[in-house]
């Protein structure tokens, strides 16, 4: 297990700007998929790849379709006023990302607790949160508090704990070739980050194996 925690990436922000780009049609994106078909020595024209730059553009597409979505349209006024305090955990949920380094998966799990403060939101909410960041061009590291600073920013919590544990299928597949590592990332705000006896209670609940599915 590889336990990763960058301190300089304060700020989940990060520019997708691209105004002043020009708009690139699928089919451009599918000459470049030929092209890198050709540039790894294959004939995109034989039977089985004749297909394959659509495919890879549709599926490129889909998995990065997070771009095109926002916390608004998203939670859809799913946010409710409520007298509740007690942690609020959602584990295990699935995260299907890719890396911006190489685009190959980081395929994984994220647990989302937070304390509320008058404020609760859908508990689908959390996990279609986790997904729309997700399906981006990541980093764990970026993902994990993006995720956090969502919650903190739309439910203002007593606190807000998130930890990611994923695979990285470049570290997996090639380069240093390591299967079964894992990245694990966690963003603590609030009393996540203040209390450690809240911070121990969220771990340990995280932590026990759910045997029912
Ligand atoms: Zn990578």
């Amino acid at each position: 297990m590889t336990l990763s925690f960058r301190s300089e990436l304060n700020s989940a922000e990060v520019s997708l700007s691209t105004q002043n780009q020009p708009k690139i049609t699928d089919e451009e994106m599918m000459q470049a998929v030929r092209t890198l078909l050709l540039g790894l020595g294959e004939n995109p024209d034989r039977e089985g790849l004749k297909d394959t730059p659509k495919r890879v553009v549709k599926a490129l597409q889909f998995l990065t379709k997070g771009y095109h979505e926002s916390l608004d349209e998203l939670l859809n006024g799913a946010v409710f006023t409520e007298d509740a305090n007690e942690m609020v955990l959602v584990r295990d949920i699935d995260i299907f990302s890719s890396c911006e380094h190489h685009i190959l998966p980081i395929l994984g799990r994220a647990h989302v607790a937070y304390i509320p403060n008058g404020k609760v939101i859908g508990l689908s909410k959390i996990a279609r949160i986790c997904e729309m960041y997700a399906r981006r061009l990541q980093l764990q590291e970026r993902l994990t508090l993006q995720i956090a600073d969502a919650l903190q920013g739309l439910l203002k919590p007593q606190g807000v704990a998130v930890v990611v544990e994923a695979s990285h299928m470049c570290m997996v597949m090639r380069g240093v070739q390591k299967p079964g590592s894992w990245t694990v990332t966690s963003a603590m705000r609030g009393v996540f980050a203040e209390d450690a006896r809240t911070r121990e209670e969220f771990m340990n609940l995280i932590r026990h194996n759910a045997n029912f599915h």
